[in-house]
């Protein structure tokens, strides 16, 4: 039984399917002759095929596999490539486009997360030859993490604010992640209006006065530092009508 077309008048369901199936140029070799029961499922198998409709009776198109829709986008490619990149940061960067701060601290915000500021470090990535130092401790290179976060000296004011909470905490390694862990606490919900603003708050003031050290060699006190921090939260907050804060600037004046 050497041709499929042999095989199929051997099954004997209707010969008319067996041209069609010889006409698409199938050629199959049985070892052996086959039983009443698997001539049965042959012609069975046969009669499925032949019904089969295909999987999908859709017109060719080109897909964007990774979604559901098969619709592209160059932000869903953008997307896709951030979350796949290996050694990509992930941070809450949904938070700080919707937090309630001026347009340029977003960016601000943003720029430090992604370790893209402007540092000594930065700048030496980027090829220029430069002794770097940080310009509140003079102790260590300037990298955009010593500088938002482990300064001895810009430190001071983040433990200002963890004061109010009176949480032991341990400061992350990068500026994403302690915007991250700093958005989970921070007590109730009006408190928390104000609580997101403190880290680009505390940012945005380090980062004024670094500017004046470097730029201007005006050197403002720790405590001047602090002051202008708490009066820009106050100042955001007011123009965003968070009245929450009051207390906070007492607590933080008194101190
Ligand atoms: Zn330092």
């Amino acid at each position: 039984m050497e041709d499929f077309a042999d095989l199929y008048s051997f099954c004997d369901p209707g010969a008319s399917i067996a041209e069609m199936w010889s006409q698409q140029g199938w050629n199959i070799t049985l070892r052996r002759l086959l039983n009443d029961w698997e001539v049965d499922r042959v012609a069975n198998l046969l009669q499925r095929l032949e019904d089969f409709p295909g999987l999908n009776t859709n017109p060719d198109a080109i897909r964007w596999k990774h979604d559901r829709d098969g619709e592209f986008s160059v932000g869903r490619m953008y997307k896709r490539d951030l979350a796949t990149q290996s050694g990509e940061i992930a941070g809450p960067w949904k938070q700080i486009w919707k937090s309630n701060t001026p347009t340029k601290i977003k960016c601000f915000t943003w720029l430090v997360c992604r370790r893209a500021c402007l540092t000594q470090e930065r700048l030496k990535k980027r090829g220029f030859q430069i002794v770097s130092r940080c310009f509140f401790c003079h102790e260590k290179e300037e990298t955009n993490n010593h500088l938002f976060l482990h300064c001895r000296v810009t430190a001071q004011i983040w433990y200002l604010f963890q004061s109010i909470i009176q949480d032991p905490w341990v400061v992350p390694e990068h500026t994403a992640d302690l915007l991250n862990c700093w958005m989970r606490r921070g007590g109730s919900k009006t408190q928390k209006k104000w609580w997101n603003l403190v880290p680009s708050c505390i940012w945005w003031s380090i980062w004024k006065e670094r500017n004046n050290r470097c730029f201007k060699n005006i050197t403002n006190p720790m405590q001047k530092v602090k002051e202008n921090c708490i009066n820009t939260l106050y100042f955001w907050c007011k123009e965003e009508g968070i009245d929450d804060v009051n207390q906070l600037v007492d607590f933080l004046g008194y101190l």
